[in-house]
């Protein structure tokens, strides 16, 4: 059981980190981020860091899911959001709090039925799972108010401005490796205006061929 203590601290970390939304930090603080975990590393789970879930891949650091979330939140009220990268679901689950629905895309459907498992546990019903390559988004589900990548292209895929609603918001790594940017891309009708948000190290965005 990890102690109340340990929660709070979590969140005194997010605000200190300059997270103000107390949406996204009231959301964070009721999220257990341990169901997520393996049981050998769900000790750490309110430790500010990205940790391991398997086939390579990591639960993002809350710092991360809180920055991503609070940007696109900033737009206004969600009505349908995209997230390509589903991993375990942590993510997911604190974007289905705050929007009407999710649409998710994972390209390993281990991790994607886990995923669901964890989502149904805490009872959250309006999300959409897809196991499929997100990198061209979910064609005929958007357009939508805004949406997450939590793995890193080199460049933004442009299926994925396309399916973003006027008004919408994309929150996505760009890079490689060592030196990826988390943009922000606002569309504006036919314009795009970026902002640079932080630098962040994600896995990288896979195209083509999935996992079974
Ligand atoms: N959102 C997760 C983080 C998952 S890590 C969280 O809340 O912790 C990124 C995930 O992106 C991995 O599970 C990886 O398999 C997935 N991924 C990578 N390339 C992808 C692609 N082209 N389509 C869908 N998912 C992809």
């Amino acid at each position: 059981m990890t102690s109340q203590r340990t929660r709070e601290r979590l969140l005194g970390r997010l605000m200190e980190q300059g997270i103000s939304n107390m949406e996204v930090l009231d959301v964070i603080r009721s999220t257990p981020r341990h169901i997520f975990l393996d049981e050998a590393l769900s000790h750490r789970a309110y430790e500010d860091v990205a940790l391991p879930i398997g086939f390579n891949q990591t639960i993002s650091q809350p710092y991360v899911v809180a920055r991503m979330t609070a940007a696109i939140i900033a737009g206004g009220p969600l009505n349908k959001v995209l997230e390509i990268g589903t991993g375990c679901g942590y993510q997911t689950a604190v974007i289905a709090q705050l929007a009407k629905s999710v649409y998710t895309v994972e390209r390993i459907k281990p991790l994607l039925e886990r995923a669901r498992k964890n989502l149904k546990l805490l009872g959250l019903r309006n999300v959409e799972f897809k196991h499929s390559d997100g990198s061209g988004g979910w064609e005929g589900k958007g357009p939508f108010d805004a949406i997450i990548t939590t793995a890193a292209p080199q460049q933004i895929p442009q299926e994925l401005l396309a399916q973003l609603a006027d008004g919408g918001r994309l929150v996505i790594p760009v890079g490689v490796e060592n030196h990826q940017e988390l943009r922000l891309i606002a569309r504006q009708g036919k314009e795009f205006i970026t902002e640079i948000l932080d630098l962040v190290r994600f896995v990288p965005l896979l195209v083509g061929q999935v996992h079974h």
